[in-house]
């Protein structure tokens, strides 16, 4: 187990979409306020609900294309069709006043992220089977049936990089997964 909950400690969690990042990760902020999540910037079209600089900054190709020019991400990937990518500074300004900080990035992302902040702690989420990747993903009822193959897809290369990360969790029953997290985290 981990003695991760340092303060400033940047964790990084990973996973196929439609795993229950998402639902993790906001469970874990309501628990634990001192968290800090980054918010992403994207080229995807928002989702009903979703808010301009809380779920994403909604960024045009161009803008999203000069921010990376500019040296102004932490990291970014191209996932499905869409561009993403972490915002530096904020990153860095609350590790420098020593907050944990969370990411809740892909795959691509997680190895830049792994590269550029070795001390990183790095979590990835898995599904108790792909069967039941596909019922979250399709249950969630957010994406078109194209996002959703093409997410499914690029799920079945992403879940054979678990062994690579620092340590891989299971999101079967939600609140043993979270408690797991909080633990791997050093929060419990
Ligand atoms: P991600 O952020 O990884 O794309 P979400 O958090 O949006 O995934 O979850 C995808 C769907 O799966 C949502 O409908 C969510 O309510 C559901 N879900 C998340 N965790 C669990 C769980 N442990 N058991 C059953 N359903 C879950
Ligand atoms: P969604 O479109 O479902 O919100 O996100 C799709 C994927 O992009 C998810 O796996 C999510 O973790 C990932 N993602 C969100 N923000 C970022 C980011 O800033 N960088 C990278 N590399 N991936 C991100």
């Amino acid at each position: 187990m981990s003695a991760s909950s340092t303060p400033g400690r940047l964790t990084v969690i990973t996973g196929p979409s439609g795993v229950g990042k998402g639902t993790l990760v906001a469970r874990l902020l309501q628990r634990h306020p001192r968290i800090w999540l980054s918010v992403s910037a994207t080229t995807r079209a928002p989702r009903s609900g979703e808010q301009e600089g809380r779920s994403y900054f909604f960024l045009s190709r161009d803008v999203f294309e000069a921010q990376v020019a500019a040296g102004g991400l932490l990291e970014w990937a191209e996932f499905a069709g869409n561009f993403y990518g972490t915002p530096r500074s904020p990153v860095e300004q609350h590790l420098a006043q020593g907050q944990p900080v969370l990411l809740e990035i892909e795959l691509e992302g997680a190895r830049q992220v792994r590269r550029s902040f070795p001390a990183a702690y790095q979590v990835f989420i898995e599904p108790p089977s792909f069967e039941e990747l596909q019922r979250r993903i399709r249950g969630r009822g957010t994406d078109s049936e194209e996002a959703i193959v093409r997410r499914l897809e690029r799920a079945r290369v992403e879940l054979q990089a678990a062994p690579e990360f620092d340590a891989r969790l299971v999101n079967g029953d939600l609140d043993e997964a979270l408690g797991r997290l909080e633990l791997l985290m050093g929060f419990a």
